[in-house]
């Protein structure tokens, strides 16, 4: 190993919680082999249970991924082609992949500097179509839903909290994902609560939508070969089910850590002049990413790389700047505070079992930066986006 290598933090990594957590998972998958009951297996209904537990929400239906989630919700809710459905600029596409496979039209708001839809532009953007707004609780951190809940109530709306990256996060008292109509998890891999593969799940207190997602989840039955409507195949593994279960348990001291690293990044930037990430209240984050701004975004990030650290861009093009979605025509300037944070934003290494020690080696990679940027006499220090 060579000394870049032995210094180099990695972005995200797993495998130290693999690691500790291998005997409980191996536990698991032995059960699951002597049942051979690998889908819909007790675990799943276990898990679903104590996921809703979790969240202070009276159902959870686990579906295959979070962009099922959010797809089937919206079919639930009887949303389709002529709809519109007012998205985040600045999300994982997926948020409004989703809108478009039901054949609804994502509209996209521009954020604020938590990077949420702008409560005060989603109001312009409601249309005699629109069906239904979709706030992202992005980066780990919850946006307050008194807003939206207020249009949604005022213009016959549904609310479908894309809570994708927030597993934990509170705000105004309530967890992210159960303050909407509903709200969809995913549990890829990376995200706080994550899977050993993909996953997802919607959480509600509404009976009959649960019910709704539930039937279409599994080819439209209430009983084997009883099909009330066309529903698909999208079901968490009974393994996977396993897996979330003995992980659930962690969650919070999970996100603790993540807010232990985050205060420490922030106390340490802050010396550096640079802006840490606003948060909204010390509960409300969850650190699923700390990102950061840099007005020279791309060589922070390759002069960090060069130091072996490892970093992220979440995301680099705002979706309705993507060719998937030109059909949207709307040109560069469209939704102007989402596509300037896109050329600045930067995701540090985070994940619960970082050390201390790789943190301090951050933070020292992003002193010399700035300190070669000054000396080069360039503009280095981020004021906010927005
Ligand atoms: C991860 C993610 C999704 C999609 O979840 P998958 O499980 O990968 O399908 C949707 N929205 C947001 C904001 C996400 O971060």
């Amino acid at each position: 190993m060579n000394d870049l290598q032995e210094v180099a933090v990695p972005f995200f990594d797993l495998q130290g919680q693999l690691a500790d957590l291998r005997p409980e998972f191996e536990a698991a998958l032995d059960e699951i082999y002597r049942s051979a009951t690998f889908i819909m297996g007790p675990q799943v209904e276990r898990f679903e249970e104590a996921f809703a537990d979790f969240c202070g929400a009276s159902h959870c239906v686990s579906v295959g991924s979070g962009t099922a989630a959010l797809k089937l919700t919206l079919q639930a809710l009887e949303i389709g082609p002529g709809d519109e459905v007012i998205v985040p600029a600045n999300t994982y596409i997926a948020s409004a992949l989703a809108v478009s496979l039901v054949g609804a039209r994502p509209v996209p708001v521009d954020i604020d500097q938590y990077y949420h839809m702008d409560p005060a532009l989603v109001e312009q953007a409601i249309t005699p179509r629109t069906k239904a707004l979709m706030p992202v609780h992005l980066y780990g951190q919850a946006m307050p839903m008194t807003g939206p809940l207020r249009l949604a109530a005022s213009h016959g709306l549904k609310v479908v909290e894309d809570a994708c990256q927030a597993h934990g996060a509170i705000i105004e008292g309530r967890r992210a994902g159960t303050i909407g109509d509903a709200g969809c998890f995913s549990f890829y891999p990376s995200k706080n609560l994550g899977a050993l593969g993909d996953g997802g799940a919607v959480v509600t207190n509404d009976a009959g939508l649960a019910e709704a997602v539930r039937l279409r989840r599994d080819f439209g039955q209430r009983k084997k070969y009883e099909h009330l409507i066309k529903g698909e195949n999208s079901r968490l593994d009974t393994i996977q089910a396993a897996f979330l279960l003995a992980k659930l348990k962690h969650l919070t001291a999970w996100n603790d850590r993540r807010r232990a690293l985050a205060a420490s990044y922030d106390r340490e930037l802050a010396a550096l002049g640079v802006r840490p990430p606003l948060r909204r209240a010390a509960d409300a984050h969850v650190y699923h990413l700390y990102v950061i701004e840099f007005p020279n975004r791309d060589r922070a990030r390759a002069f960090l790389q060069d130091e072996g650290i490892h970093t992220g861009v979440h995301y680099p093009v705002p979706f309705h700047r993507q060719p998937a979605y030109a059909d949207l025509d709307l040109p560069a300037g469209s939704l102007p505070k989402a596509e300037r944070s896109c050329l600045r934003v930067l995701s540090l290494p985070m994940f619960p079992e970082m050390t201390d020690s790789q943190l301090g080696r951050v933070v020292r990679a992003i002193r010399s930066y700035l300190n070669g940027e000054a000396s080069a006499g360039y503009k280095v220090l981020s004021g906010a986006t927005v």
